[in-house]
């Protein structure tokens, strides 16, 4: 935690008490702030360098987003040197902090987080015409309220045994665990064309199909992350990683990913099956959005199990 001496003042946000910084990016810093005119309840603001980046775009697109899993935005404004993009406050700030806390999810825990995510790329490729095109554990933010999953993760590979010593598959699983998810970072997010109606620049039938097809395949690249925000969350380590970014990009390209044991042992066939239709290497034969709702580890909620509990 910073200390409040230490926070930058930062011209034409003089409305706004800044409390402490929440989070740097590679090109903002993020700090929660107080509103002085008692107007707002805390928010959080992402202070970018225009000379570093420009975030007209993003703001454009957060405008027309309205949905309960996407952080929102509350004003936006800037002085000569900087954007100030003011948004909702997510107190739990982001799911990677609770993966590297809680070690993996359980899968009632998973399929709580990865619906949300999924409800909120729903609406962005169904309704708003939006591609995120950065999901990821950093970027997926929430609010702490209670979720009690049926059974707390056990310990599996050689690893997690130390951190089952110190308690940690327990603490926070339950009451202190994850309440509501948010989509956040609209920093490379895009507006799709669409082909069948309007398109945001008017006319629709001068496209080049490069355009065409390389809209068609957005979409598929938030799906993809949700498979590995997926994989990420049921096991607690990402599907493709390596030392070598060359080594890493061929895995990727490839699509050379395992359900490693023994953390996979566990893990259900359902929802392994779920993952390895996202992380399919062909665009055209990956799930959209729609065939990732209707899939039977989704429907099968925990829920009925939970009421029981
Ligand atoms: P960047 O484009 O630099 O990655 P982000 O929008 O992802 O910027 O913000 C950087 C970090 O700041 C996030 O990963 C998160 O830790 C924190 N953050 C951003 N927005 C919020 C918010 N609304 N509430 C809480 N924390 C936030
Ligand atoms: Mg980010």
């Amino acid at each position: 935690r910073e200390a409040k001496g230490k926070l930058p003042r930062y011209p034409g946000l003089e409305r706004w008490n800044l409390v402490e910084k929440m989070g740097d990016g590679a090109f903002s810093n993020v700090y929660r702030a107080r509103d002085s005119q008692g107007v707002y309840n805390e928010v959080a603001i992402k202070v970018v360098r225009k000379f570093e980046m420009n975030s007209t775009q993003e703001v454009q697109i957060m405008r027309q987003l309205d949905h309960p899993n996407i952080v929102k935005l509350v004003e936006f404004s800037e002085a000569r040197q900087y954007y100030y993009i003011v948004l909702e406050l997510c107190p739990g700030g982001e799911l990677f902090h609770q993966i590297v806390r809680l070690t993996y999810f359980s899968e009632d825990l998973s399929r709580h987080v990865i619906v949300q995510v999924a409800k909120a790329l729903q609406y962005m490729h169904e309704e708003a015409g939006v591609v995120h095109r950065d999901i990821k554990p950093e970027n997926l933010l929430f609010y702490p309220t209670p979720f009690v999953p049926t059974r707390n993760p056990k310990p599996r590979g050689p690893d997690d045994e130390d951190k089952a010593d110190e308690g940690e598959f327990v603490k926070g699983v339950g009451s202190g665990g994850i309440g509501l998810i948010k989509v956040a970072d609209f920093g490379l997010s895009k507006v799709i064309w669409d082909s069948q109606t309007m398109t945001p620049c008017g006319t629709v039938g001068y496209t080049a199909p490069e355009i065409v097809k390389d809209e068609r395949y957005s979409k598929s690249v938030d799906m993809w992350a949700l498979g590995c925000v997926l994989y990420t969350l049921l096991c607690g380590f990402p599907p493709f990683y390596d030392e070598s970014i060359q080594v890493l990009t061929e895995k990727v390209a490839k699509g050379q990913y395992t359900f490693l044991s023994p953390w996979w042992d566990d893990i259900s066939k359902s929802a392994q099956d779920l993952v390895s239709h996202l992380l399919t290497v062909d665009p055209d034969k990956r799930y959209d959005i729609n065939q990732f709702l209707e899939h039977p580890w989704i429907r099968e909620s925990g829920e009925e199990t939970n009421a029981a509990a």
